[in-house]
């Protein structure tokens, strides 16, 4: 039996997993891969970006508690903050790359990434280091809408196929300060952040897919415009790889090769018969 394994390090939320976790992990990214009609490329990120970048998008003003940061010591010793932050989500490595452009069509791009969240809670599936699959869509507002919505359609019935009773929920980003509540409601509101959640411990249920709309927020950071030079509206579908696989070793046990062969089927988990 190969059971899939993680273990807690010194620190908490910054697992380590064994080679059986892994293969679940690479087994949905390539479901996510085959199910993706655009069938782009996808893009892998380093675990840190750009700090510029980050506050160019804002998200040392939204989520200054989320936010790591990369510091070093000068020779004196003095410790101070480089031009590197931990990553904290995929999308935003994407947006910079269509800067100043008109996009005379939709532009579709997938992105993996390594991302760092500073959570206060460690509960199972709450991780501070954790990948995410993401896929990108920019277009006009109608058409991303309709392209997040037919994404949520597509994982809410693939999280069904491999047993997870995904449950779809409005959700809120978990945004800093005291602006926290109205940003959170406006977003709600909109209907701007739809999320699909499992149970990936006993009694503990989180999202393991967000689809999301940004309206015009990187087209008007970014100037990105569309045909009639209008600014461009965005989308991304995020997931989330190391959440999924807590939930199906929840759901199913630790040893992939005791799934039920629908479940084996639907992630071509071959490797563990
Ligand atoms: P978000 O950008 O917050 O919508 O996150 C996208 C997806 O990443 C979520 O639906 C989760 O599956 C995953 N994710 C977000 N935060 C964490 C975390 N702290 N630990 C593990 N997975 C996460
Ligand atoms: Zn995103």
């Amino acid at each position: 039996m190969v059971r899939a394994a993680t273990r807690t390090q010194a620190a908490p939320g910054i697992p380590l997993s064994n080679s059986a976790f892994e293969t679940i992990i690479d087994a949905f990214h390539g479901c996510l891969t085959r199910m993706d009609p655009a069938g782009g490329d996808i893009w892998r990120t380093p675990p840190v970006v750009a700090r510029a970048l980050i506050t160019e998008v804002g998200y040392g003003e939204y989520f200054p508690h989320l936010l790591g940061s990369v510091h070093v010591a000068a020779e004196s010793g003095e410790i101070s903050p480089t031009d590197l932050v931990l990553l904290p989500a995929g999308c935003y490595c994407i947006y910079p790359h269509y800067r100043g452009r008109t996009l005379m069509t939709p532009v579709d791009v997938g992105v993996e990434a390594i991302c760092f969240r500073q959570e206060s809670s460690h509960e199972v599936g709450r991780l501070r280091s954790f990948r995410m699959r993401e896929f990108v869509h920019l277009d006009t507002e109608l058409g991303c809408f309709g392209w997040r919505d037919e994404w949520l359609n597509r994982a809410e019935a693939w999280l069904s196929a491999i047993g997870l009773a995904p449950v779809r929920e409005l959700a809120s980003d978990p945004f800093f300060g005291a602006q926290r509540k109205v940003l959170a409601a406006m977003q709600r509101d909109q209907a701007l952040k739809w999320e699909l959640v499992v149970e990936v411990g006993p009694g503990i249920r989180q999202a393991v897919m967000s689809g999301n709309v940004h309206k015009t927020k990187f087209g008007d950071t970014f100037n990105i415009t569309g045909p009639g030079g209008e600014a461009i509206h965005s989308a991304c579908a995020a997931f989330g790889s190391d959440r999924l696989a807590l939930a199906l070793i929840h759901t199913h046990g630790p040893d992939p090769s005791a799934w039920p062969d629908t479940v084996r089927a639907q992630l071509i988990l071959g490797g563990f018969a």
